[in-house]
């Protein structure tokens, strides 16, 4: 009983093991402003590491490169990538994605690529920030771009 007791005054009087709070650093406005900010782009946050060479983030995509092999969907493990036929391109869930590279590697044109981006929460799964390509409103735009391109003909 003892020993615990002098244990437990110890530990009363010891500095606490964690670094206390840098409130010399602490943002003036709340902690809700602080992710308003970031998402209106005025503040950035720092990144937690440097990002290393050859890490595989959110993946890239050149639309206007893509011949619409397909050979991507074929490899993709995790069915992350569509084929869009009106435009005759892909659609890239994210959100799906298990950044494996595969798709990049087996791109005969090298428009598939893994950025650096790590940041990619949501609150949507299917959000629009995590579908990139040939989404709706890409299609829409390409349709809209041939009906003007067919008047003036
Ligand atoms: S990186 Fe892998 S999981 Fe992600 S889209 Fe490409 S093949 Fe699919
Ligand atoms: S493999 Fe490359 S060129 Fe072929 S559909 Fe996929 S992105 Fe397009």
């Amino acid at each position: 009983m003892f020993p615990v007791a002098i244990e437990v005054l110890k530990q009363m009087i010891k500095r606490p093991f964690t670094n206390p709070y840098p409130a010399k650093y602490k943002p003036k406005v709340t902690l809700t402003e602080v992710v308003e900010l970031v998402q209106k782009g005025k503040i950035k946050l720092n990144p937690p590491v440097e990002v290393p060479e050859g890490f595989r983030g959110r993946i890239a995509y050149n639309i206007e490169e893509c011949i619409g092999c397909q050979l991507c969907i074929k490899v993709c493990p995790s069915r992350a990538i569509e084929f869009v036929p009106e435009v005759k391109k892909v659609k890239i869930y994210i959100s799906r994605c298990t950044f494996c590279s595969q798709c990049n590697d087996i791109c005969p044109k090298k428009c598939l690529s893994m950025s650096k981006e790590f940041e990619l929460a949501d609150y949507e799964k299917y959000g629009k920030s995590l579908i990139i390509g040939a989404t709706e409103d890409y299609v829409k735009k390409v349709e809209k771009e041939k009906k003007t391109a067919d008047k003036k003909e």
